[in-house]
């Protein structure tokens, strides 16, 4: 029922090995058969913020190299592009380009498709116009998104596997909420602050740009503190689909994460999209899903592995219990933070006032002259604060008891 879902060990980031893989786990989806002579396709990266390819909180170039080199010779053109978190304009976004590996790397596939001869060309988009979107979806009805998506005759979606504070892993599916112009996506969070409804947000996108292929860079995950401030974990392998959901459902399993422990995965089973667990996949490559589990991988948070579902007043009296010992929230972590205000300009509730780093906490340790502090009555949980703050000085706290619960569940 659900397309095949290809899954291969690759150790390193080695161009040789990567090439030989990623080529394997294409083939047998038969992943690139839809590109043509003349086409220009889109590769929707996972550059979220500038950090380096090795920090492993976006995907790597050797894969998208390798990616871009088999469309060319399929005789058509690739443009790379996302839209980071920030500000969607030239100066910002090719930052993140350089930050992430990528400048170099077109640049030498440039060269080397001259050297050919080829008509075929590999850019970085430059194209940050914005269009308006009207789609009948579970929560997006009209919206705006990245102008240069309507410039492609099909589009990749290449992720990374992360662990995320909102959604619990990001994946295939919340890949495509980088077709959101940056500076608007908090406002996303205003909007859907339930986390249901921010999951569909993440489906309706998948389903109103239908991506032709998905391929996820699992060879180093990031693992706790995701999407942006965790430890690089190494996962060892690549998967790709023509659909997100089994994917993404064989890409939570690797992590030791199902269907309650990610809203996406969740609300495309509740739409009829996605499977409900490993078993309704069908898992093709030179590795199973048990070769490659990482049994320990940190989760940002262990909230989401908690089903509420089931009425009755005994039912809500534990629903209740376990929200209070589930209950996380964004903390900092004082001594790590510099005072940028990146969280302050991100917050969509307006829940973040600036103050004075050492006078107004007594038992600050701050080096930065204004830290952030956060309003818990305005605060709606997003986690943007804790997704873009560039030191990872907003941690996602849990209580104590929920952190027992939670080492107890991964030892399972
Ligand atoms: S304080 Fe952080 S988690 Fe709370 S609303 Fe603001 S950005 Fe979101
Ligand atoms: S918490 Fe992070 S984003 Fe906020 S001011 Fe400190 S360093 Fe900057």
């Amino acid at each position: 029922m659900f397309e095949p879902v290809s899954l291969y060990k690759c150790d390193s980031y080695d161009y040789d090995e990567v090439s030989g893989v990623l080529s394997k786990a294409l083939s047998d989806i038969d992943g690139l058969s839809f590109v043509k002579p003349g086409m220009i396709v889109a590769i929707k990266a996972n550059l979220v913020t500038g950090m380096a390819p090795e920090k492993a909180g976006t995907t790597h170039p050797q894969l998208i190299k390798r990616l871009c080199q088999m469309i060319t010779d399929l005789g058509a053109s690739v443009v790379i592009g996302d839209s980071p978190g920030g500000l969607y304009t030239p100066v910002f976004v090719k930052n993140i380009y350089r930050g992430c590996g990528l400048t170099s790397m077109v640049e030498d596939l440039e060269k080397e498709l001259q050297a050919k001869g080829s008509k075929q060309t590999v850019s970085l988009n430059e194209d940050f116009s914005i269009s308006d979107g009207t789609f009948d979806g579970k929560s997006l009805r009209s919206f705006i998104y990245t102008g240069w998506l309507d410039k492609v005759d099909a589009i990749i979606n290449v992720s990374k596997l992360k662990s995320h504070a909102m959604m619990g892993m990001s994946c295939a599916v919340k890949n495509m909420f980088g077709t959101i112009p940056g500076a608007t996506k908090p406002e996303y969070h205003m909007r859907f602050p339930e986390e249901m409804a921010f999951a569909n947000v993440m489906v309706d996108l998948n389903e109103f740009f239908k991506p032709a292929l998905y391929v996820v860079d699992a060879i180093d995950g990031m693992e706790g503190n995701g999407p942006t401030a965790g430890e690089k974990r190494h996962i060892g392998a690549i998967l790709a689909s023509k659909r997100p959901y089994a994917l993404d459902m064989a890409c939570a399993d690797i992590i030791n994460m199902g269907i309650n422990d990610c809203q996406t995965l969740k609300a495309a089973y509740e739409r009829n999209l996605g499977p409900k667990d490993i078993s309704e996949i069908n898992v093709v490559g030179d590795a199973s899903i048990l070769d490659i589990k990482v049994l320990d991988f940190k989760r940002a948070t262990s909230h989401q592995s908690i089903n509420f579902e089931g009425g009755g007043l005994f039912n809500k009296v534990k629903s209740v219990a376990i929200r209070t010992v589930f209950n996380t929230r964004p903390e900092l972590k004082k001594d790590e933070c510099i005072g940028c205000k990146k969280c302050f300009e991100t917050c969509p509730a307006k829940a973040i006032t600036m103050v004075p780093g050492k006078n107004a906490l007594t038992d600050s340790e701050s080096k930065a002259s204004q830290i952030p502090q956060i309003d818990r009555s305005k605060c709606i949980k997003c986690f943007c604060c804790q997704e873009f703050c560039p030191k990872g000085a907003m941690k996602v706290h849990e209580t104590n008891l929920a952190k027992v619960i939670h080492k107890i569940n991964q030892g399972r």
